[in-house]
């Protein structure tokens, strides 16, 4: 059984960036849902007691899009931090991961580009990310629907939820807008954990 992650903030703490109001609708509405669908889909399944990361590697259908979903939601989620908790306020890529992106993409003004670009470019529901491979070097992958990294192979370390639902009430259509604030509010600092684990 898989259950509803825990957020590591208050519902209203990433305002006005992502607005309580969004934050209830998709980790209390949309994340529960794919959880709900999930336990149901598995009972009595082989992947009953497999870990998420598995069942989204060997999953296919309806168990692999509500798996992938947990999933995305739960690294999603769990990669802000309230911006006025940051004492740098430019909010810049830390330690070892900082070093990364700038031997992969030249600075952090290029692969905040490069992310944007590939964001707002990916047509239909989906979710772009920053990924390593087994050699560290790190690459921006676009995915459609539920699709994670870790099925090719890559570590996922940050995304972004280009779904309407991740934006829709606060930004409208407006996709890159969000994109763009968003990087106010990542926690550097998880980012690079994950980097390193
Ligand atoms: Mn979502």
């Amino acid at each position: 059984m898989f259950s509803l992650i825990q957020l590591p903030y208050a519902a209203d703490a990433l305002e006005p960036v992502i607005s309580r109001e969004t934050i209830g609708f998709h980790h209390g509405k949309h994340l529960q849902t794919y959880v709900d669908n999930l336990n149901k889909l598995i009972a009595g399944t082989e992947y009953e007691s497999m870990p998420l990361e598995d069942i989204v590697c060997k999953a296919q259908g309806g168990i692999f899009n509500n798996a992938g979903q947990i999933l995305n939601h739960n690294l999603y989620f769990t990669q802000f931090q309230p911006a006025d908790s940051q004492k740098d306020k430019s909010n810049e890529p830390v330690g070892e991961l900082a070093a990364a992106i700038a031997r992969d993409f030249g600075s952090p003004e290029a692969f905040k580009a490069e992310f944007e670009q590939k964001g707002t470019g990916l047509f239909g529901s989906g979710w772009v990310w920053l990924a390593a491979d087994k050699d560290g070097k790190l690459v921006i992958t676009q995915e459609t629907n539920a699709g994670n990294p870790v099925v090719k192979g890559l570590k996922p370390l940050l995304t972004m939820d280009v779904w309407e639902h991740a934006y829709y009430l606060d930004y409208q259509n407006r996709r890159a807008a969000h994109l763009q604030a968003l990087w106010s509010i990542i926690n550097w600092q998880e980012i690079n954990r994950r980097y390193l684990a």
